[in-house]
C-alpha cells in the first residue's frame, strides 16, 4: 500500500529535473529520479538524497526500465546546443529509443507520461508568435537535426502510443528557460554571458546579436509542467510553455552586462548553421487549459539567476 503518488522523473539530475523533484516532493509525491548524469549532476540533487521520499538511480533511458510508477516525467535528453550536439546519434538515441522504453514502460503499469518536448519543433520559425498548430520549419540533416527531429520523433511515438495503445500522454513544448542549478559549461546563452560577465571575460554574441528570444524562469515552468500533468485525460496537448516577451540576443546582453555591473567588452562569432533568427510561444492554450501564467519578469529572474552564479564562482568545486 502507498499513500504517496510515485512519480519518474527521466533527466531528473539536470537543471529542470532537479527542480521539477524539488516540487513534486513539496506537493508530496513519492518521486524516483533516474539519470545517467550524461549533462546533469548529481550536485542539483545532494540535499535531497536524505528524504524518505527520493530516489537516485544511475541509469540511461536508451536500456529498458522496470519499475513500478503512477506517473513519469520524461525530461532525460542534453538540452543545451553545445551538447546535444556533442554525441548526435546519442541525442537522437535517447529521443527515440529512450521514448519508445519510457512509453512501454507506461503502457505495462498504465501510467500517465509527460513529454518535455522543445519550442525546436518550430525550427526556424516563418509564423510568429508560434502557435501549436504550426508545423514548423525544420532542417533534418543539419547539426541540429539529431536534436529538433528527435524531439519531434519522440512527438509522434507519443500520439501513436495515445492512438494505438490509449496511453494517457501529456506533451509540452517548452521554450527557452533559465534559472539557478544551470551547469557552469551549459552553453546557452544566459549561463554563458552571466558567467562571461561575472569572469570579466568578453560576452560572445553568435552572429549580430538580432536574434530573438523568449526567456522563462525555471520556477514558472515547473509550474507549468505539473498543472499540465493533473489535466484531465483528454487533455494531451502539445501545449506551449514559455514567457511570451521576446529580447534580441544583444539586448540580453546588455541588461546582463548592467545588472552585473561588469565592464567586459562585446565579441561577435559567427552565426551556428540553423539557429532560429526569431522565437516567442503563443501560450493561449497553456492559459486556456491550465490557467497558467508565467509570472517572474526577465530581470528578476536574471538576478536570482546571477547570485546563484556568484556563489558557485565562489565555491571551491567550481
Ligand atoms: P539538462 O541537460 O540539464 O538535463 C537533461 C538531463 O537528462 C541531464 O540530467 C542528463 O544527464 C539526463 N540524460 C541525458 N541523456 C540521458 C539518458 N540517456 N538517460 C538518462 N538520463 C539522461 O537540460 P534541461 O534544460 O534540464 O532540459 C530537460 C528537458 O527539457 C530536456 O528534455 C530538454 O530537451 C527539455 N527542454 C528544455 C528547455 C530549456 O530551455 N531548459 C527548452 C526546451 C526543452
Ligand atoms: N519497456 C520498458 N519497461 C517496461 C516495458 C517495456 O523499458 O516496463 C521497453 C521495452 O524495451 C520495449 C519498449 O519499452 O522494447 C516498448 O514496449 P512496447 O510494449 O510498446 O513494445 P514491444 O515490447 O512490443 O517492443
Ligand atoms: N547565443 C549567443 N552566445 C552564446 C550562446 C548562445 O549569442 O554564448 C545565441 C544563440 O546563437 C541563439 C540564442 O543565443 O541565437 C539562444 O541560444 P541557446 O543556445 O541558449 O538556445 P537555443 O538556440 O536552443 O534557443
Amino acid at each position: 500500500m502507498h499513500l504517496r503518488k510515485r512519480v519518474l522523473v527521466t533527466g531528473g539530475a539536470g537543471f529542470l529535473g532537479s527542480h521539477l523533484c524539488d516540487q513534486l516532493i513539496d506537493e508530496k509525491y513519492d518521486v524516483l529520479c533516474v539519470d545517467n548524469f550524461y549533462t546533469g549532476s548529481k550536485r542539483n540533487v545532494a540535499h535531497l538524497l536524505g528524504n524518505t521520499y527520493f530516489e537516485l538511480v544511475r541509469h540511461d533511458i536508451t536500456f529498458p526500465l522496470y519499475v513500478e510508477v503512477d506517473e513519469i516525467y520524461n525530461l532525460a535528453c542534453p538540452a543545451s546546443p553545445i551538447h546535444y550536439q556533442e554525441d548526435p546519434v546519442q541525442t537522437t538515441k535517447v529521443n527515440v529509443h529512450g521514448s519508445i522504453n519510457m512509453l512501454g514502460l507506461a503502457k505495462r503499469i498504465k501510467a500517465k507520461i509527460l513529454q518535455a518536448s522543445t519550442s525546436e519543433v518550430y525550427g526556424d520559425p516563418t509564423v510568429h508568435p508560434q502557435p501549436e498548430t504550426y508545423h514548423g520549419n525544420v532542417n533534418c540533416i543539419g547539426p541540429r537535426s539529431c536534436y529538433d527531429e528527435g524531439k519531434r520523433c519522440a512527438e509522434t511515438l507519443f500520439f501513436d502510443y495515445y492512438r494505438q495503445h490509449n496511453l494517457k500522454i501529456k506533451v509540452a513544448r517548452i521554450f527557452n528557460t533559465y534559472g539557478p542549478r544551470m551547469h557552469l559549461n551549459d552553453g546557452r546563452v544566459i549561463s554563458n554571458f552571466i558567467v562571461q560577465a561575472l569572469k570579466g571575460k568578453p560576452l560572445t554574441i553568435y552572429g549580430n546579436g538580432n536574434q530573438t528570444r523568449s526567456f522563462c524562469y525555471v520556477d514558472d515552468l515547473i509550474g507549468g509542467l505539473i498543472r499540465l500533468m493533473n489535466t484531465d485525460d483528454d487533455v494531451t496537448g502539445p501545449i506551449n510553455l514559455g514567457k511570451p516577451g521576446e529580447f534580441k540576443i544583444l539586448e540580453l546582453a546588455e541588461k546582463i552586462m548592467d545588472l552585473t555591473n561588469s565592464e567586459s567588452e562585446i565579441v561577435f562569432k559567427p552565426m551556428p548553421i540553423d539557429d532560429p533568427m526569431q522565437r516567442k510561444p503563443d501560450i493561449t492554450l497553456a492559459r486556456k487549459y491550465l490557467e497558467w501564467e508565467p509570472e517572474v519578469a526577465l530581470e528578476e529572474g536574471l538576478k536570482k539567476t546571477i547570485a546563484y552564479f556568484e556563489e558557485l564562482l565562489r565555491s571551491p568545486l567550481s
